[in-house]
């Protein structure tokens, strides 16, 4: 999902994390409320995946613990 409201010129990385090439204008999510770029599509993917797993963790270990 592309949101139209990121801009690269917000975004806080130069490089993809997975790859090290360029971020890409179309390849932009948001991370605890910043613009973080990734080189293409399937690495923003990758990584909100990743970030939807934990915040799932994180929200299973809150509720355990009240
Ligand atoms: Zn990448």
């Amino acid at each position: 999902m592309t949101d139209p409201a990121l801009n690269l010129e917000d975004c806080v990385n130069d490089v993809c994390p997975w790859s090290g090439d360029p971020v890409s204008g179309d390849s932009l999510t948001v991370y605890r409320g910043a613009v973080v770029g990734f080189c293409n599509p399937g690495c923003r993917d990758k990584f909100n995946a990743a970030a939807a797993a934990f915040d799932a963790a994180l929200a299973a270990k809150e509720k355990r613990h009240g």
